[in-house]
């Protein structure tokens, strides 16, 4: 089990002895955003210096799914199975139609246009939940330099169009996701570029639809949590900086994929949603558990 580091017992039920990592496809430069796409059988995901988004298909290999994709981070799917994407570049979230065509859901708050959304959610009453650092507006490498104009904040964007700052309490959200009842919303703050500002993931209280008494829930040892996933027991499998990390819903390290590159997010996806798919700088990767994902798709 040399890709698995399990420090809970319990995780060395969750990781398979023939089920190794596996790199799936690399050569990129910075690649995030993975999502899903189980009717079309491929994994969609962000290769944001390139300012594409590439399309994994199992036998077939890599090909463009969207060149000029303005810097794309972040992806999901709405509750029709569209993609929802974070354009970094535009300062803007979108949704692709089935007809290929491309709707902004958001793109300004207070008349001010967004800083670059980074990561998205959609939640089961159809609103899409996103967060909003600065990243890819500090420096041209993710996207263009431009001036900050908002706060970096999570938004609610309802369903009737009207958008909401809902956790203003982190110096630069990014990744998050719910529960599998939605009870909670976790979402990380990994700080303002050159800062000391901590890095951790919190969890709020869903109260009325909306997240309230943000707490500390962990901190991966190595790296950063950028981005992560949640399973159907409620686990949380994070990205870190020497592969992914598997928390407990009471916060507690469970164990380890180790990935030999610095990873940026995963999603579940595969038959069952029992593989997680790993963006991990240069590289793709896939690990199948025996546990599966509940987020939307
Ligand atoms: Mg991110």
């Amino acid at each position: 089990m040399r890709d698995f580091e399990i420090i809970d017992p319990v995780f060395g039920t969750y990781v398979l002895g023939n089920a190794p990592l596996k790199q799936l496809a690399t050569g990129f430069d910075w690649v995030e955003g993975p999502v899903w796409f189980g009717d079309a059988g491929c994994l969609l995901f962000s290769d944001i210096p390139n300012n594409r988004i590439l399309r994994w298909t199992p036998g077939e290999g890599i090909t463009t799914y969207r060149g000029d994709s303005k810097y794309s981070n972040g992806h999901t799917r709405d509750r029709q199975g569209r993609l929802i994407s974070c354009e970094h570049l535009g300062r803007r979230v979108t949704r692709t139609e089935w007809d290929g065509t491309i709707t902004v859901l958001a793109d300004s708050f207070d008349g001010k246009p967004l800083n670059s959304p980074n990561d998205v959610i959609v939640a089961s009453d159809g609103a899409v939940w996103f967060s909003d650092p600065h990243y890819g507006i500090m420096m041209d490498y993710e996207g263009a330099r431009r001036e900050q104009e908002n706060a970096c904040v999570v938004y609610r964007l309802d369903p009737d169009g009207s958008l909401e700052q809902v956790v203003t309490d982190m110096n630069c959200p990014n990744g998050l996701a719910f529960s599998p009842d939605e009870s909670l919303l976790y979402v990380a703050d990994t700080g303002r570029i050159w800062s000391d500002d901590p890095q951790h993931i919190r969890v709020y209280d869903m109260v009325d639809g909306r997240p309230t008494g943000g707490r500390l829930f962990a901190k991966p040892d190595v790296g950063i949590a950028d981005g992560f996933r949640i399973d159907e027991d409620g686990n949380l499998w994070t990205s870190a900086g020497d592969g992914v990390h598997c928390f407990a819903p009471d916060g507690r390290l469970l164990g380890k994929v180790r990935v030999p590159e610095t990873v940026s997010n995963v999603c579940f996806g595969g038959r069952a949603k029992h593989v997680l798919y790993i963006t991990a700088t240069t590289s793709v990767y896939s690990v199948a558990l025996t546990r599966r994902g509940v987020q939307w798709p």
